[in-house]
């Protein structure tokens, strides 16, 4: 089904036509055919309706693009994005930057594995990139049968078609992040319920400093495991978590290659966020910077701690009362617009239901199906 925006000019138009012609079945198809002689006529010329008054014919801008998506749907990104259960069928491929894009032909990160499980899956982000679920599964087994790791605990990767989400994460988006617990997997298959309240354990006490009970050698090693991958761009965690790692890897000559790619960011205590690169084939995906060289330890590390260290600024002085009220900022968000125009494809592809219910303005209402407990 096409959705044309312009439909409300279009009728009013059509009706004016219809009575300027005499009302004949020939003038309301002059209208919608574009080849048609008389349409072309009424389209240009100044008709009259039954009152006498002048009436401009319009025709209407089509505005429908690629399989019935709007050109401009007003509402933000991550509502077309965020309820869509299923993955486009396309060929996989990412498109766009990692926090302004999306992901077809995803794959399903299995909910458990021979050494993994998926947490929190009510919120249905276990999908990703091909290449990178297959990354996920191996480390996952590697490092369990080469570390003795007892396994890992799969947090968000990406939604069916990535894309903005609905909370949370300001990238993902392209089925190319994974996050990945701290915490090891338990030798038990956990239930849905302990899947979606289980707490993620921090690697922190304090604010900066390490728990030594919680982060353990074999983090260090699931870590060096994970950054060592051709694959990876980057894994971002804590700067206290990087800090441990250059230090529990200071007899390492060889360090620098897998180390710099481990990233002090904010957040990341609980777990750690790995980054792949764009994979081969994937045009239109936008990879970043390479990581500068050198181990990151050191002076870098140290920046950060002074940052985190820092007391706070003293209070500005009292702001002097505006005279005029301040017109309330307009909230910036995504919207389809923004994304790749490839993104509009992946959105609509299968003509989806609730992606068409949203592109009509009623997504409000659609009420999410819930997933079905594991166990
Ligand atoms: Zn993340």
């Amino acid at each position: 089904m096409r959705f044309r925006t312009g439909s409300k000019f279009f009728v009013p138009a059509l009706m004016g036509c219809w009575l300027a012609t005499g009302g004949s079945a020939l003038a309301q198809k002059a209208v919608t055919a574009s080849d048609d002689p008389i349409a072309k006529v009424l389209k240009k010329k100044k008709t009259t309706d039954i009152a006498g008054k002048a009436v401009t014919t319009v025709k209407p801008k089509p505005k429908v693009v690629d399989r019935g998506i709007p050109n401009e749907v007003p509402l933000p990104a991550r509502k077309l994005f965020g309820y869509l259960q299923s993955p486009a069928p396309m060929k996989a491929s990412s498109y766009g930057g990692y926090a302004k894009g999306c992901m077809s032909g995803a794959e399903e990160m299995p909910i458990n594995g021979l050494a993994w499980q998926v947490m929190r899956l009510s919120r249905n982000r276990n999908w990703g990139h091909p290449v990178l679920i297959d990354y996920l599964k191996k480390l996952a087994v590697d490092v369990q049968q080469k570390d003795g790791w007892p396994g890992l605990l799969i947090g968000d990767i990406s939604q069916p078609r990535g894309g903005p989400m609905l909370t949370g994460h300001k990238s993902h988006q392209l089925g190319l992040d994974a996050d990945i617990w701290m915490r090891s997997m338990p030798s038990r298959r956990l239930t849905y319920k302990e899947r979606e309240e289980t707490a993620a354990p921090s690697m922190l006490s304090g604010k900066i400093s390490i728990s030594k009970t919680r982060f353990k050698p074999g983090n260090v090693k699931v870590l060096r495991r994970a950054a060592s991958s051709p694959l990876v761009a980057r894994i971002f965690v804590h700067p206290a978590i990087k800090k441990a790692v250059c230090e529990a890897t200071n007899d390492d000559p060889k360090r620098e290659s897998w180390l710099k790619k481990i990233r002090p960011w904010w957040g990341h205590h609980y777990h750690f966020h790995v980054r792949l690169k764009c994979p081969r084939g994937s045009r239109g995906c936008k990879n970043q910077r390479p990581v500068p060289k050198g181990d990151g330890c050191g002076k870098p590390i140290n920046d950060w701690f002074a940052m985190m260290t820092r007391p706070p600024r003293k209070p500005a002085k009292p702001a002097v009362k505006p005279t005029k009220p301040r017109k309330p900022r307009k909230k910036r968000y995504l919207t389809l617009a923004k994304l790749p125009k490839s993104c509009r494809r992946v959105l609509s592809y299968g003509r989806h239901k609730n992606a068409m219910l949203f592109a009509k303005g009623v997504g409000e209402n659609v009420t999410l199906p819930v997933r079905r407990p594991v166990n």
